[in-house]
C-alpha cells in the first residue's frame, strides 16, 4: 500500500507573524531583516512584486523602500517560534504522524485517510490554521514527499488551487512536473540543476523521465531516489518526531548552514535550555542525554551525521548540568570543516524527579539547584521564556542567538508586558 504526503507550509511565515499582531501591513510590501538588521530574509508577496530579492542587503534597496513604503521589521524569532510551535500544534490535531521538517513546514501522513477526499481534508486544515492562528498556508498533497512539496509549491503559487493541491492519482500530475523547474525539485540544489539542465533536463518531468544508470553514474543513489520519488516510489518516510513520554527531543534545521563549534555549542545550549524547561514541567529528569548533529544530506559528497549517547551519573532536570553533558558529547562529534544544517538534543529514561537514587559520589547540590531552576522558571514564566538563561546560549553577543533588533515587534504571545492591547 502507498504511502499519502502531505506538507503544510506557511506562507512566508515570518511576514505573517508579524501581520498577525499588526493589521497594518496587511497588503503592503513588507520584509523581514536578519539579524543586526542587514539582510532581507522574508518577504510580502506585494515586497516578491516589487522584486525586492530574496538574501539582498537592505542598504541597497533603501529607494525602493521609500518609494513603494515597504515596512521594514526587525526578526522576532521569540515570536515565529512561538507561532510555529502554535501551527505545529494545530496540525498534530489532524494527524499523529507528523514530522516537523523546518520551522514553518511540516510533513503529514495521511494514509490513514485516504478514503476521504484529501482535497477537503487539506482545505480543513488550511482553513483551521488561519482560523486559530491567523497564518496562511499551502498544502501538497501526493504519494511521495518530494511530489507533495511540489505540489505544494503549485498550490501557493497558483490562485485557482486556493491553497490546496492533491496530485494523488491526479490528471494535472505531468503537467504539474512539467512546469515544475528542475531547480525547484526537493534537494536538486543549485549544482545538480545547472548539471541536469546541461544535459537537457530542465523540467521535473524531464527529471523524472530519465535513464537509471545516467542517472546513477552521475548523481549517485541520492540522485536515484530523487528520480523515484518523482515516479511515485517512495523512497524518504516520515521521520516522526518521538513520543513525548519516552523521550524529549528539541532540534531544528538552521535556515543558514553552521560551521564553527562555537556556534554550535550555543545552539545545543539553546536546545537543551527549552527541553530541561519541558522535563522540569513534566516534573521528570533524564537518564540519558543524546545529542546529533548532521550535514545537509542533499550534499552527498561531504554528508556527515553523528550521534554522542551520554549516560548521566544521577538523573537531572538541571540545565546547567544538562548543558555542560551536551557540550561534552558535542565535542566528540563535532568534525571541522563540515557545513552543518542540524543539531538537536534527545532526553531519554526520563524518570518522575521524586524517584531519583541518589549516589554515593554524587558532588552536586541537588537541592540547591533545584531551588535555582524553581527561580529560573518562574522569572522566565512571568517575563517571557529566555529573560534569565545561561551565557552558553550566547549571551551578548552578535550572534545568531543574541542579535540586535532595531525595529522588532514585541513578543505579543510570550511575554505578558507585550501583549496586544486593544483600545
Ligand atoms: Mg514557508
Amino acid at each position: 500500500m502507498s504511502p499519502i504526503f502531505a506538507i503544510v507550509d506557511c506562507n512566508n511565515f515570518y511576514v505573517s507573524c508579524e501581520r498577525v499582531f499588526n493589521p497594518k501591513l496587511a497588503g503592503k510590501p513588507v520584509v523581514v531583516l536578519s539579524n543586526n538588521d542587514g539582510c532581507v530574509v522574508a518577504r510580502s508577496d506585494e515586497a516578491k512584486a516589487i522584486s525586492i530579492k530574496m538574501g539582498v542587503p537592505v542598504f541597497k534597496i533603501s529607494n525602493l523602500i521609500k518609494t513603494h513604503e515597504v515596512q521594514v521589521c526587525s526578526s522576532n524569532y521569540a515570536l515565529y517560534g512561538d507561532m510555529s510551535q502554535r501551527v505545529m500544534t494545530t496540525l498534530s490535531e489532524f494527524t499523529p504522524d507528523i514530522e516537523i521538517y523546518s520551522i514553518d513546514e511540516a510533513f503529514l501522513d495521511l494514509s490513514r485517510f485516504k478514503r476521504y477526499n484529501l482535497t477537503d481534508y487539506g482545505h480543513r486544515i488550511r482553513s483551521t490554521i488561519k482560523k486559530w492562528i491567523g497564518i496562511p498556508v499551502s498544502v501538497g498533497i501526493a504519494e511521495t514527499k518530494t511530489l507533495a512539496k511540489i505540489a505544494g509549491r503549485i498550490a501557493k503559487k497558483s490562485e485557482k488551487t486556493g491553497g490546496v493541491l492533491d496530485l494523488t492519482a491526479s490528471p494535472y500530475l505531468d503537467r504539474a512536473l512539467a512546469i515544475t523547474d528542475v531547480e525547484d525539485v526537493w534537494g536538486v540544489g543549485r549544482s545538480y540543476s545547472r548539471f541536469l539542465k546541461e544535459n537537457g533536463i530542465k523540467n521535473a518531468l524531464q527529471l523524472r523521465d530519465a535513464g537509471d544508470s545516467f542517472i546513477k553514474k552521475r548523481m549517485g543513489i541520492v540522485g536515484l531516489r530523487m528520480v523515484r520519488e518523482l515516479r511515485g516510489v517512495a523512497c524518504y518516510s516520515l521521520e516522526r518526531c518521538l513520543p513525548p513520554k519516552k523521550g524529549i527531543t528539541v532540534s531544528r534545521s538552521f535556515k543558514d548552514s553552521i560551521k564553527t563549534l562555537t556556534e554550535m555549542k550555543e545552539a545545543v545550549a539553546a536546545y537543551v535550555s527549552i527541553g530541561a524547561t519541558k522535563l522540569r514541567k513534566e516534573r521528570s529528569a533524564a537518564g540519558v542525554i543524546m545529542v546529533f548533529l548532521m550535514t545537509n544530506r542533499f550534499q552527498q559528497e561531504r554528508h556527515y551525521f553523528n550521534l554522542e549517547t551520554i549516560q548521566l551519573p544521577v538523573p537531572t532536570s538541571d540545565t546547567s548540568e544538562l548543558i555542560q553533558y551536551a557540550h561534552e558529547g558535542l565535542k566528540k562529534i563535532y568534525m571541522k570543516g563540515y557545513l552543518y544544517k542540524r543539531v538537536g538534543v534527545m532526553f531519554k529514561d526520563l524518570v518522575p524527579d521524586g524517584q531519583i537514587q541518589s549516589i554515593f559520589f554524587d558532588r552536586r547540590d541537588r537541592k540547591r539547584s533545584e531551588k535555582l531552576m524553581l527561580v529560573l522558571d518562574r522569572i522566565n514564566d512571568r517575563m517571557g521564556s529566555g529573560t534569565l538563561k545561561y551565557a552558553a546560549v550566547g549571551l551578548g553577543r552578535n550572534q545568531r542567538w543574541q542579535t540586535v533588533f532595531e525595529r522588532r515587534s514585541p513578543a505579543y504571545t510570550t511575554n505578558w508586558d507585550q501583549l496586544l492591547k486593544v483600545s
